[in-house]
């Protein structure tokens, strides 16, 4: 079943799209931008989201007959690795995720209201952790959600309620919704926890398909996680290797020095295998059955790359000054960020070990 997930099929549209988004995140995510949204409560630029919406980023894995592009949810994946390189925060993940999500969970008359709306830069986000961590159906309590991002920006909320005892996923109004800032690790991110209020009816999903509509966010979910992690993996190898060039200490470059160059490779071909697997997730995702194994396998290479990338660059800045005025310490947030979120490297191979073995 999986002898052909090697294969990656980049196509003219996602190596466009890749070169816009790298020029065009380089251009607005600095990293003295970066630093000073970390002081902002919004945590991003409002102009530059609007920005993205005039591109048709916001649309592109939207069917053309529900106001997107009508693409492939691979032609995101190049938008989230350029915004993930750049250590851009935007609600561009999470408005992504709800949109899937009422693409494949919603009414006709929820898709016919939001999917245009969300396709022009209204922000969305998905509400699925308990607590607790867990997001699975029968974990559900529907009483309070944690790590909602981008809440406070939003204006649309999927999340999963309990009504009549059955588990549904619902679309909330965020103005129904009292919000709490959490402290998170990876503070270019904002995150949010609520108690989920009284139910209205008419804002349940349809029952029938709660089911698919959260396993397409959780593959959804990966697949642009994993582009992000791979897309920072990437940045933070440059960043230590532009470093490594330029220290001098016992009369040399420190990059002379093989105990440094040594991992300096490792972490690059971290890098780049979590940027191949990466693209071989792309090409499969929408394959039934081998789309959640590619995106697991780069989910898992990918948070396991920038970890090591990150944790070897705060090391060899070592006598630099505070973590804090290192920027490897901002990469190596974004990773433990991530894998409290839809499961870690490791919860990604046991799942693939079920899947494979
Ligand atoms: C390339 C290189 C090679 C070296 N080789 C040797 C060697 O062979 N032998 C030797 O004896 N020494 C060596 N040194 C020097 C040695 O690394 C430093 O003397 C030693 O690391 C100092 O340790 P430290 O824990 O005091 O601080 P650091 O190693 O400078 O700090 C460790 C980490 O903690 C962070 N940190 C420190 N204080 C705080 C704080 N208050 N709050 C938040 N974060 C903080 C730093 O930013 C850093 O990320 C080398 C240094 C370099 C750069």
């Amino acid at each position: 079943m999986t002898a052909h997930l090697a294969k990656i099929a980049l196509t003219e549209m996602q190596a466009e799209l890749r070169d816009q988004a790298m020029k065009f995140c380089g251009e607005k995510s600095p990293v003295s931008k970066v630093r000073a949204l970390l002081e902002d409560e919004r945590g991003y630029d409002e102009a530059v989201w609007a920005e993205m919406a005039e591109l048709g980023w916001l649309g592109i894995a939207i069917p053309e007959d529900q106001g997107g592009l009508g693409l492939e949810l691979a032609d995101v994946v190049p938008i989230a690795e350029a915004m993930g390189k750049h250590l851009m925060n935007s609600p561009y993940a999470s408005t992504t995720l709800a949109a899937q999500a009422i693409l494949h969970g919603g009414s006709d008359a929820q898709k016919a209201e939001w999917l245009p709306k969300l396709s022009s830069g209204t922000v969305a986000t998905v509400a699925l952790f308990e607590p607790s961590g867990a997001w699975e159906l029968d974990a559900v309590t529907g009483e309070t959600k944690t790590f909602v991002l981008n809440l406070n920006a939003a204006e649309i909320v999927v999340t999963t309620v309990k009504h009549d005892g059955q588990t549904r996923l619902a679309l909330i109004p965020r103005d129904t919704i009292e919000a709490r800032r959490e402290t998170i690790i990876d503070e270019t991110k904002r995150s949010y926890r609520f108690d989920v209020p009284e139910i209205d009816a008419i804002w349940l999903m349809p029952a029938e398909l709660t089911s698919a509509a959260l396993d397409r966010i959780e593959l959804v979910a990966n697949l642009l996680q994993a582009a992000e992690l791979s897309g920072a993996a990437m940045a933070c190898v440059d960043y230590t290797v532009d470093y490594l060039k330029t220290r001098k200490q016992f009369g040399k470059v420190i990059g002379a020095f093989q105990a440094l160059k040594h991992p300096t490779v490792d972490a690059f071909m971290g890098a780049e295998g979590a940027r191949s697997l990466l693209y071989a997730a792309a090409t499969h995702v929408e394959r039934q059955g081998e789309g959640e194994i590619a995106v697991r396998m780069a989910n898992a290479k990918a948070g396991g790359a920038l970890s090591y990338a990150a944790d070897r660059s705060i090391q060899f800045h070592g006598g630099f000054g505070f973590t804090y005025d290192c920027d490897a310490q901002l990469y190596r947030r974004v990773a433990m960020f991530a894998a409290s979120q839809f499961g870690d490297a490791a919860f990604h191979r046991a799942r693939l070990a079920e899947l494979l073995l």
